[in-house]
C-alpha cells in the first residue's frame, strides 16, 4: 500500500515541509480513545499516543488528532506511536456545541448524505447535511437508501424531484436488501479519496458501509485489545468512530457519533449551498436584508415570482437562524431569542403573504 491510497497528497506533503516536519514519517489517524489513537500508514497499523508537550499546547478540541487526520510520528518501538503533529486539515466535519468544537472526522473528499425512504422523508434534511459539509469544505453526495421498498414510478419521481431540487448534485439509489446500486456506490468510489457517512439512525448507514467492506474480514476489525492494554483503557472510550480502507480502493469513515449533529457553525456552508439565493440577496437593497420583509428584497421577490423554490426559501431561513443562533454566547442568545421572536413573526407574515401556507 502507497501513502496516496491513504489519501495523502501534494496539500499535506507542502504544509509538511512549510511545518518543517520533514524528519517525521506521516501517518493517518484511523481511530480515536480517549487519550490514544490508532494510526496507519503504508507499513501497517499501530497505536499511536500524543506527547506531553503537544498536550500542553492544546488549546481547544481541535488541537488534538482527529480520525482522518494526517499526523506527524515518530515510531517509539515496533508496536507505539508517538505523534508529535497534526498536518493542517483540507476539510473538516465538525459540530459545535455551546464554545466546544467537535471534530468528527478531518480530510473527507466526499460526504454521503444518506436517506432512506421508509421514513418520513424530507428534502429539508438533505439541505441541512450539505451545509455541514459543505462549512468544512466538503462535496456532499445523496444516497437514497432502502429503494426496495418504492416501485419503479415511486422511485423515478422521488430521482426527478431530487434532480430538481438539488442540480448538480450526485445522486446514487441503492437497497442493501436487494443489492442495488451498491456497485454504483463502489464505482463512485475512488482510490485515495475519503468519504464519510451522514444521515439519521436507522437509515441504513452501517449497512452500507458493511457492504463496501464485504463484512469486514478480521483484519480489519478494530483490535481495542492493543489500546486497552497501553493505556489501561478499555474499549468503552472510543468515539466509535473508524477509518477504514477498501480493498477495491477508496478510505470510509463510519461515524455513529453524526447522528446527534446540529448545524453547529455551518453558517458560511448555508450560504455556499444557497448559492441562488446568496446571488439574489447581492441585489436587496439593505446589506443586512434579513430577505423576511424587506422592500427591495430580491429573494422575496424572485419566491414570488415563483423563481426561487418556497420550500428552499423557507429551508433556508430556517438553517440561518439556527447556525446563528449557535454561534452565539449565552448573553447574545437571550437577547437574541426576544429580536428572533419579532423577526420570525415578520418572515412567517412574508411567507404568507407569498402564500406559503404551511408555516
Ligand atoms: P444506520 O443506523 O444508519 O447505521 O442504519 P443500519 O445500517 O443499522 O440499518 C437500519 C435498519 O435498516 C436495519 O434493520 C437494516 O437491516 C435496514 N436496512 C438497511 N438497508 C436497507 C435496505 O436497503 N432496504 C431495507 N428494506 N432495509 C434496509
Ligand atoms: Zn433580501
Amino acid at each position: 500500500m502507497k501513502v496516496e491510497d491513504l489519501g495523502y497528497s501534494a496539500f499535506f506533503e507542502t504544509n509538511r515541509n512549510k511545518l518543517g516536519l520533514g524528519d517525521f514519517a506521516m501517518a493517518r489517524v484511523i481511530a480515536e480513545f480517549k487519550e490514544a489513537y490508532r494510526i496507519k500508514d503504508a507499513d501497517g497499523e499501530y497505536p499511536a499516543k500524543i506527547t506531553g508537550k503537544r498536550m500542553f499546547e492544546a488549546s481547544s478540541r481541535e488541537d488534538y488528532p482527529a480520525v482522518g487526520d494526517w499526523v506527524a510520528i515518530a515510531k517509539a518501538d515496533d508496536d507505539l506511536a508517538v505523534i508529535h503533529g497534526i498536518l493542517p486539515r483540507a476539510t473538516v466535519i465538525k459540530r459545535k456545541y455551546g464554545d466546544k468544537v467537535q471534530i468528527i472526522a478531518a480530510n473527507v473528499d466526499v460526504a454521503f448524505v444518506v436517506e432512506s425512504v421508509d421514513r418520513d422523508y424530507n428534502l429539508n434534511r438533505f439541505e441541512r447535511y450539505f451545509a455541514i459539509a459543505q462549512s468544512g469544505g466538503v462535496r456532499p453526495a445523496i444516497v437514497l437508501n432502502k429503494v426496495d421498498l418504492l416501485s419503479r414510478e415511486e422511485s423515478d419521481e422521488r430521482r426527478s424531484q431530487l434532480e430538481s431540487r438539488f442540480p448538480g448534485v450526485d445522486i446514487l439509489f441503492t437497497s442493501v436488501v436487494q443489492n442495488e446500486g451498491l456497485d454504483e456506490l463502489r464505482n463512485y468510489i475512488a482510490t485515495g479519496k475519503t468519504y464519510c457517512f451522514l444521515g439519521s439512525s436507522g437509515v441504513g448507514k452501517s449497512s452500507l458501509i458493511n457492504k463496501l467492506l464485504g463484512n469486514p474480514p478480521a483484519n480489519e476489525a478494530i483490535r481495542t485489545d492493543d489500546i486497552s492494554s497501553y493505556s489501561g483503557r478499555g474499549k468503552h472510550v472510543t468515539t466509535g468512530r473508524q477509518m477504514y480502507v477498501l480493498t477495491h480502493g477508496g478510505i470510509v469513515i463510519d461515524n455513529p457519533g453524526m447522528r446527534q449533529v446540529g448545524m453547529g457553525d455551518a453558517s458560511g456552508g448555508i450560504d455556499a449551498f444557497f448559492d441562488q439565493i446568496t446571488v439574489l440577496a447581492k441585489k436587496c437593497r439593505y446589506v443586512d436584508c434579513t430577505h423576511a420583509h424587506e422592500p427591495g428584497c430580491e429573494v422575496t421577490k424572485a419566491v414570488a415570482s415563483g423563481k426561487l423554490d418556497k420550500e428552499k426559501y423557507a429551508n433556508y431561513v430556517n438553517l440561518k437562524k439556527e447556525a446563528k443562533y449557535c454561534e452565539m454566547d449565552d448573553v447574545e442568545k437571550r437577547v437574541k431569542d426576544r429580536q428572533f421572536g419579532k423577526f420570525l413573526k415578520k418572515a412567517k407574515e412574508g411567507l404568507k403573504d407569498l402564500g406559503h401556507k404551511d408555516w
